[in-house]
């Protein structure tokens, strides 16, 4: 039940793991769980996972898609201006 609200929660609506904890009440960490279950949930129903991954805002660098949270430090350039990944549920075509 708690997953399906996660489902209609991020519908075409993009939101980063602190936006879902912020609004659940919920902290990041759990979230995370809950979305990596999702995921699993998902992999034989209409619907998907789809992520957005972070990025380095200084120097562009893109993090890897299995990333959920948002990473302290960029490898290349070092800056900690990163924007955060953002989760949205897709239906499959
Ligand atoms: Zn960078």
């Amino acid at each position: 039940m708690f997953r399906k609200d996660l489902i209609k929660l991020l519908q075409c609506n993009p939101l980063s793991l602190k936006d879902i904890a912020l609004l659940l009440e919920m902290t990041p960490r759990d979230v995370e769980d809950d979305i990596r279950h999702l995921i699993k949930s998902l992999r034989h129903s209409e619907y998907h996972l789809h992520v957005t991954p972070a990025h380095c805002r200084k120097c562009g660098f893109t993090f890897h898609k299995e990333k959920l949270h948002k990473p302290g430090k960029c490898p290349i350039c070092h800056e900690s201006w990163i924007r955060e990944p953002l989760l949205e549920i897709e239906k499959r075509n």
